[in-house]
């Protein structure tokens, strides 16, 4: 199994999971045409795509998804919460169900429901068979449900959203402030390590920090905070980009 991300922030999301030719997009959250350059830079076409899934309605998960699925006919999956509360027409494939198991080619994948503000969030653990890689972004809290999903992983990417401190002294209005740092909104860089530490992480090939926020967090503070949360070495976390995405990584 191996995985690689076309981009991760509030300017879009989207992560590939592959397992020889299985192809799954987790999210589209840019325009048709950034989804085929980014896709195209990772040597995939649209058309080797067997499923689109959709963890939630947000723009910076949806943007691209209905245009993707049309023009290369790919089947999307996703809750009926999400369905219901997207703004652009898609049609859906196949309908996500919290604590569901389903297999898309050599993929399995378990559908954890999140709390996050939308109206039926949901995160995916995948497997091959052998070996099992955890997406998590976009929760404002966890319970022991959501750990028990997520123990065990040979790799791992989780949203490491914001800085509470940048976010407290930010330009955000209260509300905002309130909404991304509540128990729906978005991890902070110590929810998260923390998180990760409570999982456990020495069996980890890959743990990867996403969904940062481009005005309340910044690359080195979310590093140095599993680090000194974790003891890691610092040069073994590595950090989905909003831009460069991240490069294929192989879950040996
Ligand atoms: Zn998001
Ligand atoms: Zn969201």
């Amino acid at each position: 199994m191996r995985f690689a991300v076309l981009g991760s922030g509030s300017r879009g999301n989207a992560t590939l999971v592959a397992s020889n030719d299985t192809y799954v997009l987790v999210d589209c959250g840019f325009s048709l045409r950034e989804t085929e350059r980014r896709l195209d830079r990772l040597g995939v076409s649209g058309k080797q795509l067997s499923a689109i899934l959709v963890t939630h309605e947000h723009a910076d998960h949806v943007h691209g998804v209905g245009l993707l699925s049309r023009r290369y006919d790919v089947p999307v999956y996703l809750s009926d919460g999400t369905l219901r509360g997207m703004r652009k027409p898609v049609e859906a494939g196949f309908r996500l169900v919290g604590g569901q198991g389903l297999r898309i080619g050599g993929l399995g994948i378990d559908v954890v429901s999140v709390a996050h503000d939308a109206l039926e969030p949901t995160q995916f653990v995948f497997n091959d068979g052998r070996r099992r890689f955890g997406l998590l972004t976009d929760l404002g809290s966890y319970c022991p449900m959501v750990l028990d999903s997520y123990r065990g992983l040979d790799a791992l990417m989780v949203e490491s959203n914001h800085c509470r401190d940048l976010l407290a002294r930010g330009q955000y209005p209260y509300f905002l402030k309130q909404r991304v740092g509540g128990d729906h909104g978005h991890l902070n860089n110590h929810q998260a390590a923390s998180l990760v530490n409570e999982l456990g992480w020495q069996d980890l090939q890959h743990l990867v920090l996403a969904h940062l926020s481009s005005k309340n967090n910044l690359p080195h503070l979310a590093r140095q905070c599993f680090v000194d949360t974790l003891g890691c070495d610092e040069d073994w976390l590595q950090l989905a980009d909003q831009d460069s995405g991240l490069d294929w990584r192989e879950i040996a």
